[in-house]
């Protein structure tokens, strides 16, 4: 196992790290799972930045793949970096670079932001259907890539239950180190 890599089960919104990450989806409104445990324990803070954020930024919503940064609001962390991981029913041949993208565009702005950790749900593999094992060799690759580029950064994986958490341990027992 990478040494900078942390794999636990809990809730995301009670991590105290530099930055979370939210599994959003494009309106960046708020909705079920992850997100709406992010946007009610956060409070309305984090609803406005995200406001201002399509305003400003992404007035079609936030692309898939893509990630961008907002206050957190009430919660222990810094911040929450918003990104849309993609859908799989609807993604082809593009779903692994797609869910790829999110993990490293959120990794990205949390180097731009300066965090030196960073706290990740399973993106995708909810509402929006991923299937478990195969979204995990992804964002497992994704993350160990980022850091042997010789990021410095501390990153989690926080699964919501005991057995989400052993898939994922799982899926990625033949590729750790
Ligand atoms: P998506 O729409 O990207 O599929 P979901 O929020 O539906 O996002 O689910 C993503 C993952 O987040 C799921 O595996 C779900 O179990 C998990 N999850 C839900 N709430 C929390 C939470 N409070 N902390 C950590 N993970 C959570």
């Amino acid at each position: 196992m990478h040494s900078n890599i942390i794999i636990k089960t809990g809730d995301i919104t009670q991590e105290h790290v530099c930055a979370i990450v939210n599994a959003a989806n494009s309106s960046l409104m708020g909705g079920g799972g992850v997100d709406g445990a992010i946007h009610r324990a956060g409070g309305s803070k984090i609803l406005e930045a995200c406001k201002e954020i399509r305003k400003e930024q992404y007035p079609n919503g936030l692309p898939t793949g893509e990630a961008v940064a907002t206050s957190a609001g009430d919660l222990p962390a810094r911040y929450v970096i918003h990104t849309v991981g993609p859908v799989y029913r609807y993604c082809g041949e593009h779903c692994t670079s797609l869910l790829a993208f999110s993990y490293k565009n959120s990794l990205k702005v949390a180097v731009e932001l300066g965090c030196k950790d960073i706290a990740f749900p399973a993106i995708s593999t909810g509402v929006y259907g991923y299937p478990k094992a195969e979204a995990a060799h992804i964002a497992y690759e994704a993350v160990k890539g980022f850091l042997n580029e010789g990021h410095e950064m501390k990153v989690y994986f926080i699964f919501h239950n005991h057995e989400n958490k052993e898939i994922f341990e799982k899926a990625i027992k033949s590729e750790r180190g």
